[in-house]
């Protein structure tokens, strides 16, 4: 009887043929004998993450093989962000992903990272708390140069435009309503005073004198984007019966997906999301949460971001670096579940996410498995699931568990 599940993500894992590659994928090309054993005792096929010709983001891909349907719960990147960086967000809250930048006294952006810098707490607690017009804004800092940003009160919309232009040089563009409701107007109106007044307070901070004595670029302010509306939602332990779950992830974005579904979040020394990332320390968590979860989500990102760089060869080898590791999944008893799988595509030839369908495989004691012998696009392509969609996923994770509820008598 299968008890528990492991959901294991490597992020735009699917891709296309390169032709250096004697035209296969760089998941194809990779010598992969862990995952490729795997595959051989598992049911497999592919995935359209949010249906076909739909070219998914990570957080809305995410939320889909979650069972959560987007038009219901995505309302923007903002909620995710700030769940991720530990605020408790309440329905109606509008959320925002923030980075702490440079601008000079007309406010035209210098830097969008304020020299990369590393750390924000102390300019994330000097904005945290400030009230305008009875709204609260809660600040908490993210990875690097990051935040999250919720604002909390009544007669709050999420339908306002970016200060953040995206680009140095551009000066920072005074927020807007995006619809003429009241809401929408008065959250635009607050916006703009919070950020005179929070450039105001982090221009004249002590660090930031600090910083101009060393060089440094000054980090005197937080451009807003991703404005969400905290939707109501379930738990996903809820919604989908399970007694505990868990996330295991380096990036914000990924711990913020489990933190918005109500996961627990384990953190590993060494998993910051980049390819020097603690491989080997998330599959070992991995194994010891399920002693006391019943579902983990584990996620590795490097994957995406060498695509992301166009770098195929990357791509590869960094497949071949997590193969090394998959055998730590032996030590999972009879009682478990894993799927392996990906979001979405990220194709190395367009540097971007793409709409290809994604490799999936359920390994379980007893599937009906295909006995495809290698972990890959063409080769899943053939199996028994045929093509699903991200929505499909949840479901069939419940039938194997033979959790499924009876349709008719
Ligand atoms: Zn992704």
């Amino acid at each position: 009887m299968i008890k528990k599940a492991l959901v294991f993500i490597m992020d735009g894992l699917g891709d296309r043929p390169i032709q250096e590659f004697y035209n296969k994928t760089p998941l194809e090309y990779a010598n992969t004998p862990n995952f490729d054993k795997l595959c051989k005792e598992s049911q497999c096929g592919l995935m359209y993450t949010l249906g076909r010709g739909k070219r998914p983001g990570s957080d809305t891909a995410h939320l889909s093989i979650f069972g959560y349907p987007i038009d219901e719960y995505y309302t923007g990147r903002g909620p995710i962000e700030a769940a991720g960086v530990g605020i408790k967000l309440e329905e109606g809250d509008v959320a925002f992903r923030g980075n702490f930048g440079t601008v000079d006294d007309e406010w035209k952006v210098i830097d969008r990272r304020a020299g990369r810098i590393k750390d924000v707490t102390i300019f994330a607690n000097a904005l945290d708390g400030i009230e305008i017009d009875g709204i609260k804004f809660i600040v908490k800092p993210g990875s690097a140069y990051r935040a999250g940003v919720v604002m909390r009160g009544k007669g709050l919309s999420s339908n306002v435009s970016n200060a953040d232009s995206h680009n140095a040089g551009d000066s920072v563009r005074e927020v807007v309503a995006l619809d003429d409701t009241k809401e929408a107007n008065f959250t635009a109106q607050v916006l703009n005073k919070f950020m005179k007044k929070s450039y105001d307070i982090l221009n004249n901070l002590d660090e930031n004198k600090n910083r101009e004595a060393n060089g440094e670029l000054k980090d005197n302010f937080l451009l807003l984007r991703g404005a969400g509306v905290y939707p109501k939602l379930p738990k996903f332990t809820e919604k989908w019966g399970f007694e505990k779950a868990c996330c295991i992830a380096g990036g914000g974005l990924y711990k913020g997906v489990g933190a918005f579904l109500g996961m627990d979040l384990i953190n590993v020394p060494g998993a910051n999301a980049q390819v020097d990332t603690n491989i080997e320390g998330k599959f070992n968590a991995a194994v010891e949460a399920l002693k006391k979860y019943d579902f983990v989500f584990l996620h590795i990102k490097p994957t995406d971001s060498l695509a992301e760089d166009g770098n195929a060869q990357g791509k590869k080898e960094f497949i071949e670096k997590i193969d090394k590791y998959v055998s730590i999944l032996n030590k999972l008893d009879d009682e478990t579940l894993i799927v392996v799988t990906a979001d979405h595509s990220t194709a190395c030839e367009l540097k971007a996410h793409s709409a290809d369908a994604v490799p999936i495989l359920f390994h379980a004691k007893g599937i009906r498995n295909d006995n495809i012998t290698e972990f890959g696009e063409r080769s899943c392509s053939k199996g028994s699931l045929g093509i699903i969609e991200g929505k499909d996923v949840m479901p069939n994770i419940l039938n194997i568990m033979g959790k499924l509820p009876l349709i008719g008598a």
